[in-house]
C-alpha cells in the first residue's frame, strides 16, 4: 500500500482530522495523481452532517480536484509522469449497461463506483475522497486538465461544471436561447457562464435584488426576484430552459410558469419528492426533468469548452488545513461561489 496522508472525517465531532491514509498499489490500468486542489461541495457536507461512524468504512471527503501525475500502472497510455490532471465525482463503473455503453457512466446501472465513499469494484475497500495528498485512480476516469485553465480555480468543474453542462447540452441550449438559474451558487454562477457562453441570453432568479450586479457580472442579463409576483408575471412562459439548482426542498411550481413552451425545468441534484399539478405541464406542454454529474465523454468535452472560452469557478482559496471552516461557511452560504482547499500543506 501507498502511505499518504489527508483529511478524515471524526465521528464524535463530525468534523476533519488530519491522519495518515494508504492508498492501494498501482493496477495496470491506474495512475497515482498529487493532488493539488480540490473543491468543497455541498455533498461533502452532507456526508460529513450524516457520518456516524466508521461502520461503512472511513470518510474522507473531496471529489472535484486536479493535480500531477505522479506515476502510472503497467498498461496505461495517454498519461505520463508530470501531466496536469483532473478528477470528478465518479471512478469507476461497471462499463457494459447500457448507461455506460451510452457514455452515461454516471446513470450506470449498477450504480457508479463514488469518489469517495463508495466500494471499490474489485477490493470492496471505502474509496477515500480528494481531501488528500494523494488519490489512485484508473485512468479511465481521469481527465486531462487543459493548458490554460488556472487548476485551482478549475477544480469545482469536476463535479459542479459537468453537473450544469451535461443539462445544457442535453437540452439544446445555444444561440438564441433563453435560460433561467434559479439560484446563485456553486451550480448556478456556472450555469450562467456556461450558458452565456453557448450563446444563450441568461437570467439569475434569486429571493432578493442584491445579487443583481453579480449576476450581470457573471454574464446575465438580469436577474428575477422569486417573492415579487409582479417581476414573476412578467417572466410568465419566457425561458426555454430553466435550471434550477436550489439545493433544499421546494415547490417546482413557480419555476414550472417561466418556462416557455415545450420548455424544460431541469432540477440538478437528487430534491426527492416533489408535488406537481400537472396542469403547470399541461398549459405549454412542459417537461420537468433533472440531472447530475456526468459521463466521461461529457466530462472531457466540458473541459474543453471550458479551456476554450477562459472559464473557470469563482473560488475562495483556502490552506487545506482550513477545511472545517470552509465547511461551516459553507453551510451558511458564506462563499462567492465555491471554496477550494489548497493540498500543499499536506506534503
Ligand atoms: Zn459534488
Ligand atoms: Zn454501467
Amino acid at each position: 500500500m501507498r502511505p499518504t496522508t489527508g483529511w478524515r472525517a471524526d465521528s464524535a465531532t463530525r468534523t476533519l482530522r488530519r491522519a495518515a491514509l494508504e492508498r492501494r498499489d498501482l493496477r495496470p490500468d491506474d495512475i497515482a495523481v498529487r493532488v493539488e486542489y480540490c473543491g468543497v461541495c455541498h455533498t461533502d457536507l452532507h456526508a460529513l452532517r450524516a457520518y456516524e461512524s466508521d461502520a461503512n468504512g472511513p470518510l474522507v471527503p473531496g471529489h472535484e480536484f486536479t493535480g500531477v501525475v505522479t506515476e502510472v500502472g503497467g498498461a496505461v497510455s495517454g498519461f505520463s509522469p508530470g501531466a496536469p490532471v483532473a478528477v470528478g465525482n465518479i471512478v469507476d463503473s461497471c462499463r457494459v449497461c447500457r448507461m455506460c455503453r451510452a457514455g452515461q457512466e454516471n446513470f450506470c446501472r449498477e450504480f457508479p463506483t463514488l469518489t469517495y465513499g463508495g466500494p471499490d469494484r474489485q477490493d470492496g475497500t471505502t474509496t477515500l475522497g480528494g481531501y488528500s495528498r494523494e488519490y489512485v485512480v484508473s485512468r479511465q476516469f481521469a481527465y486531462h486538465l487543459p493548458a490554460g485553465l488556472d487548476p485551482a480555480a478549475a477544480a469545482p468543474l469536476l463535479c459542479a461544471g459537468v453537473t450544469v453542462w451535461e443539462p445544457l447540452r442535453a437540452l439544446g441550449v445555444g444561440p438564441g436561447s433563453a435560460v433561467a438559474v434559479a439560484g446563485l451558487g456553486g451550480l448556478g454562477h456556472l450555469a450562467i457562464k456556461m450558458a452565456t457562453a453557448l450563446g444563450a441570453t441568461t437570467s439569475v432568479v434569486s429571493r432578493t435584488p442584491d445579487k443583481a450586479g453579480e449576476a450581470r457580472r457573471l454574464g446575465a442579463q438580469g436577474l428575477v426576484v422569486s417573492t415579487d409576483s409582479e417581476q414573476m408575471e412578467a417572466v410568465r412562459d419566457r425561458f426555454d430552459v430553466v435550471i434550477d439548482t436550489i439545493p433544499a426542498p421546494h415547490d417546482p411550481a413557480p419555476y414550472l410558469r417561466m418556462t416557455a413552451m415545450d420548455g424544460t425545468l431541469s432540477h440538478l441534484g437528487h430534491l426527492g419528492p416533489v408535488t406537481v399539478d400537472t396542469l403547470d405541464l399541461l398549459i405549454g406542454r412542459k417537461k420537468l426533468s433533472s440531472a447530475g454529474s456526468g459521463g466521461r465523454s461529457s466530462t472531457a468535452a466540458m473541459l474543453r469548452f471550458c479551456a476554450a472560452h477562459g472559464i473557470t469557478a469563482d473560488i475562495e482559496l483556502l490552506p487545506s488545513s482550513e477545511v472545517n471552516t470552509a465547511l461551516e461557511r459553507l453551510e451558511h452560504n458564506d462563499v462567492r461561489y465555491r471554496f477550494v482547499l489548497d493540498m500543499s500543506d499536506l506534503a
